[in-house]
C-alpha cells in the first residue's frame, strides 16, 4: 500500500508556511508555564493513563460527563483508534470524496474496503445515494468542516450519513473556527442514537501541533470499548500538561480565532484578483481553483519563492482519467498572506 504523505515540513527557517493548516499564532503563555511545570515535575513516572484533569476540562467544554473523553497523542490517533474498535477486515468504511486522506490509509492498514460518498461542484452530496452507501458501513468519517473543501454541513445532512449499525465520526479537527461553533449539540441530539463520536485537536485552534493532543467524545460505552484498544500510555505528561492549560484558556484561542477569521475574509475577497476562484471556508484554509488549471506551477513557483501552499489532486474515476485538482491555502498572518499576494502578481503572470 502507499502510505499516508503528511504535508512538507521544511526546519529551516525564512518559510511562508501555508500547507499544512497549523495556526500562525503562538499557543497561550499559560500552556507553555504549564509545560514549564510538567517538564520540573516527575518524569521518571509514569503519567497519568487517564489523564482525568484534562477528561475533567474537556467534559466541562461540552457538556458532557468526563467518561465521554478519550484523549490521543493527536485526533489522528483517535481516528487510528476509531478504526482498530469498530472494524474487522473486509468491512467497509465510508467518507465524504474529497475529504481528508488518512481515512484511506486508515481503512487500507485495516484491509478495509472504501466507499467514497462523492461530492458535487457546491460540496454537497446526493441525500438518496449516500443514505444506500452508508447504510452498511461500519464507520462513516465526515470531517466538518471539511478539508480540503472548507465547507461545513448541517445536523441534518450529517444524519443522511448515519449507518444503520455502525458508528458516524464527526471530525472537527476545523470545529472552532466555524462561524457558530458547536460544542457537543450534535452529541445530544437523539436522532443519531448515540453512535456519534466527535472528534477534536489541539493542533489549529490551539495553535499546538507541535505538542500532538487530540481527543473524542462519545457515549461512555462506546468509549470504554475506544480504551480497550489504546496504549495504556497513549498521552505523555507534558503533552496533556499543555493541552489542560489550553483548554483553560479560551479567551487566548478565541482572539487567535478572531484574527483567523478575518483574514480569511481578506484572502476570500482578495484572491480573486489573481484570477482564482475561492469556495467560501468555515475552516482555517480555503480551497481555490485558478482560472488557467495550472495548479501545480503555480504551487511549484511559489515555493521557489519560499512559500509553500497544498497542491492537492484527487482521482475523479472518469473515462480519461479526470482529475479535480487545486489549492487549499492555510490561513496566515496578514503579513504573511501580504507575502503570498506580492508572490502571486509575478507567478501567475509567468506560469499562466
Ligand atoms: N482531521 C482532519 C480533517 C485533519 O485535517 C487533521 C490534520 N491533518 C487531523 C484530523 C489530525 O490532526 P492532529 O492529528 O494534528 O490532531
Amino acid at each position: 500500500m502507499r502510505g499516508y504523505v503528511s504535508g512538507e515540513q521544511p526546519q529551516g527557517d525564512g518559510w511562508v508556511k501555508l500547507n499544512t493548516n497549523e495556526n500562525p499564532y503562538p499557543p497561550s503563555p499559560k500552556v507553555v508555564a504549564a509545560i514549564k511545570d510538567a517538564a520540573t515535575g516527575r518524569l521518571n513516572v509514569y503519567p497519568d493513563a487517564s489523564a482525568t484533569e484534562f477528561c475533567n476540562v474537556a467534559a466541562e467544554l461540552f457538556g458532557v460527563g468526563p467518561d465521554w473523553i478519550l484523549p490521543a497523542n493527536g485526533s489522528d490517533e483517535n481516528l487510528t483508534i476509531i478504526m482498530r474498535s469498530f472494524c474487522d477486515p473486509n468491512d467497509t468504511i465510508a467518507f465524504p470524496y474529497p475529504s481528508y486522506v488518512l481515512y484511506e490509509s486508515l481503512a487500507k492498514i485495516q484491509n478495509c474496503s472504501v466507499q467514497h460518498i462523492k461530492l458535487n461542484h457546491d460540496f454537497q452530496w446526493d441525500a438518496v445515494e449516500s443514505k444506500a452507501i452508508c447504510r452498511h458501513a461500519r464507520i462513516v468519517f465526515a470531517p466538518n468542516p471539511n478539508s480540503p473543501t472548507g465547507n461545513r454541513w448541517t445536523a441534518d445532512q450529517l444524519h443522511q450519513l448515519l449507518p444503520d449499525k455502525g458508528v458516524l465520526v464527526v471530525d472537527e479537527a476545523y470545529g472552532d473556527f466555524a462561524d457558530d461553533p458547536h460544542r457537543g449539540e450534535l452529541l445530544n441530539d437523539d436522532r443519531f442514537d448515540r453512535r456519534l463520536i466527535v472528534t477534536r485537536t489541539l493542533s489549529k485552534s490551539y495553535s499546538l501541533a507541535g505538542i500532538r493532543f487530540g481527543f473524542s467524545i462519545a457515549d461512555p460505552e462506546i468509549t470504554a470499548g475506544m480504551h480497550k484498544v489504546r496504549d495504556s500510555y497513549n498521552c505523555d505528561a507534558i503533552a496533556t500538561a499543555a493541552a489542560t492549560a489550553a483548554l483553560l484558556d479560551q479567551d487566548w484561542m478565541h482572539q487567535n480565532r478572531k484574527k483567523i477569521m478575518i483574514t480569511r475574509n481578506r484572502i476570500t475577497l482578495e484572491l480573486p484578483q489573481f484570477g482564482f476562484t475561492v469556495s467560501p471556508s468555515e475552516a482555517n484554509f480555503v480551497w481555490t481553483v485558478h482560472e488557467s488549471g495550472r495548479h501545480q506551477e503555480i504551487y511549484e513557483q511559489l515555493k521557489r519563492n519560499r512559500i509553500l501552499v497544498r497542491f492537492m489532486q484527487f482521482p475523479c474515476g472518469g473515462p480519461r482519467g479526470e482529475t479535480l485538482d487545486g489549492l487549499r491555502i492555510t490561513v496566515g498572518t496578514d503579513e504573511e498572506v501580504g507575502k503570498l499576494f506580492d508572490a502571486l502578481k509575478n507567478v501567475v503572470a509567468t506560469v499562466c
